[in-house]
């Protein structure tokens, strides 16, 4: 058990309307604005509008894993891989461009300027040239990690595994600056429980955990930072996560506003009617 008191209700298998998985970053939308999760993954809300941000950083963890998709690839199989800019513009195109909404000094241009940066940066990094066995690019499983709370979705754009046979998961995040090593002591919970339900799954063994930085800048930096895997700091980020599914079963939905946030948040209108405005 982790966390405290069981909440035996909140999680029934089966019945219509319990939670049935929470995936990281519904737990992270939660975390920043309950009333932004309630929008985002609760019910039938559309948004809006779209952030041109979001396309964006979609574009490139497309071109990401497009490039390693052909890094593992066969001789044979390289030919058919597509520019990594035209993955790039797929993954931008999944939004309805039509519908963008762009902040001042960002168009269409500005984006494709940073992501060719960006690409070229990472192509250049030692992220690009893994020398391990691949598993898998981009892959989403699911493990319960605490009884009495729904089982967790845990996502990795590339699994590896090294001569050891030690499972590696990576998980791209886009940034605006480098991260420092505070940067990675607030953020390191979701590699921990996904490294716990990796190694539930596999009944035991410890995974390695890294996460893959780049930040989105004309002139970006890469980092690959690793996350230690240890018994204590698994239980503290369980407790977390338990305390977050007790508060969103709980259902007090609230908005945080926070200017970087609101500004690409896609439910600003509903949100100030909420408020009364
Ligand atoms: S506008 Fe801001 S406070 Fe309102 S729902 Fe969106 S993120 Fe939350």
């Amino acid at each position: 058990m982790c966390g405290g008191t069981v909440m035996s209700s909140f999680y029934v298998e089966g019945v219509p309307g319990k939670i049935k998985v929470l995936s990281w970053n519904e737990l992270e939308a939660f975390r920043s604005c309950p009333l932004y999760f309630r929008y985002e993954c609760r019910g039938t809300y559309q948004p809006e509008r779209f952030s041109a941000v979001r396309a964006f950083e979609k574009g490139i963890r497309f071109a990401v894993n497009e490039y390693y998709e052909r890094y593992f690839a066969d001789e044979a199989e390289k030919a058919e891989f597509q520019d990594p800019m035209d993955a790039y513009r797929l993954g931008f195109d999944y939004y309805p461009t039509k519908e963008l909404h762009y902040r001042p000094g960002e168009s269409q241009q500005v984006f494709e300027a940073m992501a060719g940066a960006m690409l070229d940066a990472f192509r250049e990094s030692p992220a690009a040239s893994p020398d391990e066995e691949l598993i898998a690019v981009g892959y989403r499983f699911h493990g319960k990690l605490c009884d009495g709370f729904p089982p967790l979705q845990s996502y990795a754009d590339l699994v590896l595994s090294n001569k050891s046979c030690t499972s590696i998961f990576q998980v791209l995040r886009l940034a605006d600056q480098p991260w420092t090593a505070a940067d990675l002591e607030a953020r390191k919970d979701e590699l921990l429980l996904l490294g716990e339900t990796a190694r539930l799954r596999s009944k035991g063994a410890k995974p390695k955990l890294r996460f893959l930085i780049i930040t989105k800048s004309q002139q970006p930096v890469v980092q690959l930072l690793d996350v230690p895997f240890d018994a204590k700091a698994v239980s503290r980020a369980k407790a977390v996560f338990a305390e977050i599914c007790k508060a969103i079963s709980a259902e007090r939905y609230f908005p945080n506003p926070v200017p970087a946030k609101c500004e690409i948040c896609g439910y600003s209108r509903r949100c100030a009617r909420w408020r009364g405005r």
